[in-house]
């Protein structure tokens, strides 16, 4: 591995930078009054190869509370538009995030250093450009949770702290979170430019992102019909990231296709949640009043956003490419999903679409769940004890359901296919385990890790959670209390847009 760097070393390579001024305005961050370190993520400082304990010194802090900018550092902030809720808005942009600059790290990756909480940009419409502590430190968190679950997401280094007071429904205190992706070019860029009829910008666009982010698709770049490709490989990563969505039970609460990555990961957390109860009607933010973005409509909005980045390159993309986009997505995602949950079954016979009885094992286990109210997470990480043996009650599993006689039923059903396929239940156990979860970010988790650093200044509990949900997948019996449903208290928690 190459050598470790300083702040001021960092190997800076803005492209983004080097496009028409039509994409950006150049900007500088606001400083944060006071601004002190919060938590620091040294897994992702090596992303940039960045010295982990550069995070020691003040000017850590200081340039990513806005204090200073880093050397090779071309602060700007993006415009784009998108469909919020439905509704085209025409112009939306980096309203409180400034992309400072991309790192390109010794192993050739670039990753945008993206300062959100950074203070006003000429896209601020009527806010005041800020984060608050409160969703830096949900961000922060859900981010390496979901880096963790094996889901493609934006990741984060750090969240800074502050004196600086931010007013929303009470006066709470502002905050920066330094957010990497591979880029921050989301459905809503070339929205912005098709709407406009600036379809010079929309083709230099495509050409910088597949030149940038998608030199290994075979040929995209070389090949016939490079944007109709483009648009198939964010068709399907798009589909495949929110089959994963559903499988592990994440709603993210604000699909936006201004909060729709053209990598295909997951972008902008808000008002997300993962699933306590089973219950597919599920609403993670507070402001959706409508539900659109419930848990069981995403694979349907993901539909509609594609439509919406579909509409913005009609002019490089023939109807039937898109056409043939917008099938794959549906098929990949429902294909995906079917992968995803039949390994959390357990299941290694394959699964073909048309085949009903395991859709049909899986949809009743589903029901089951949905009726009893009972966890998502821990029905399926039980299951991974399940015991073929015809006289084994499996009491565990059996006892988060409140209609046991149902769930006897489905259990024998259950012991019947896996015994068609031969199944040994040591060996499918570990197989299990490793895609069914023991721990999630639930939202109470986040909650009381956001009471401690707010009320406390006492940040241990974000360090403790960091530490548990890098690997959710292994037993950690000394944390089994994070593995907890909800307690009364944490089944009420309100969480809105307003952060
Ligand atoms: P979001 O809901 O975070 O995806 O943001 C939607 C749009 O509103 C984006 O253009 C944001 O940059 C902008 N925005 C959200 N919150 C603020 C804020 N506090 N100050 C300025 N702009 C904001
Ligand atoms: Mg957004």
């Amino acid at each position: 591995m190459a050598a470790l760097r300083t702040l001021e070393t960092l190997h800076f390579d803005n492209t983004f930078a080097r496009l028409p001024d039509a994409f950006y305005a150049k900007v500088t961050p606001t400083p944060l009054k006071n601004p002190f370190l919060v938590s620091v993520n040294p897994d992702a400082a090596v992303l940039l190869d960045l010295d982990p304990e550069e995070a020691k010194r003040p000017e850590f802090a200081g340039s990513f509370g806005g204090q200073y900018l880093l050397p090779g550092s071309e602060p700007l902030a993006m415009v784009y538009a998108g469909h919020q809720f439905g509704a085209y808005v025409s112009r939306l942009g980096d309203g409180r995030a400034i992309l400072l600059g991309e790192v390109r790290n010794s192993r050739g990756e670039k990753w945008d250093l993206h300062l959100k909480g950074a203070g006003l940009t000429p896209f601020s419409r009527d806010d005041d450009g800020r984060a608050v502590l409160r969703s830096c430190i949900r961000e922060y968190l859900c981010s390496e949770a979901m880096y963790g679950l094996g889901i493609p997401t934006t990741r984060a280094l750090c969240v800074v702290g502050s004196e600086e007071e931010v007013l929303r429904d009470q006066v709470e205190t502002g905050a920066t979170l330094l957010r990497l992706a591979p880029s921050h070019v989301r459905f809503g860029h070339f929205e912005f430019f098709y709407w406009r009829r600036q379809f010079d910008h929309i083709k230099t666009l495509a050409d910088y992102v597949i030149a940038q982010y998608y030199p290994n698709v075979p040929d995209l770049a070389r090949g016939p019909d490079p944007y109709a490709r483009f648009y198939h490989e964010v068709a399907v990563r798009t589909a495949r990231l929110i089959a994963k969505w559903q499988a592990v039970g994440f709603a993210h609460g604000v699909m936006n296709s201004d909060n729709m990555s053209v990598l295909g990961m997951t972008l902008d957390y808000g008002p997300f949640g993962f699933l306590d109860d089973y219950d597919p009607s599920f609403i993670c933010n507070h402001s959706d009043r409508h539900g659109r973005y419930a848990f069981r409509n995403q694979p349907d909005i993901g539909y509609f956003n594609l439509r919406c980045l579909a509409q913005a390159l009609t002019p490089l993309v023939p109807d039937e490419a898109i056409k043939g986009g917008l099938d794959a997505y549906e098929t990949v995602c429902a294909k995906h999903y079917a992968e995803l949950m039949q390994a959390k079954l357990g299941l290694s016979d394959s699964w073909s679409a048309d085949d009903v009885g395991d859709e049909r094992l899986l949809r009743d286990l589903l029901e089951l769940m949905r009726g009893s109210c009972a966890d998502y997470t821990n029905v399926f990480r039980s299951l991974c004890d399940f015991q073929q043996a015809p006289k084994a009650k499996n009491e565990g599993l059996r006892d988060l359901f409140v209609d046991r006689d149902a769930f006897e039923a489905w259990a024998a059903r259950y012991k019947e296919r896996l015994h068609a396929e031969g199944s040994k239940d040591e060996m499918r156990a570990a197989r299990m385990r490793r895609v069914n979860p023991k721990y999630v970010l639930r939202n109470y988790l986040a909650h009381a890790a956001i009471q401690m650093a707010t009320e406390q200044k006492d940040f241990s509990e974000i360090e403790c959670l960091c530490r548990l949900l890098r690997d959710p997948f292994a037993e950690q019996p000394e944390m089994v209390r994070y593995a907890a449903p909800p307690p009364d208290w944490g089944k009420r928690l309100i969480v809105s847009c307003s952060s």
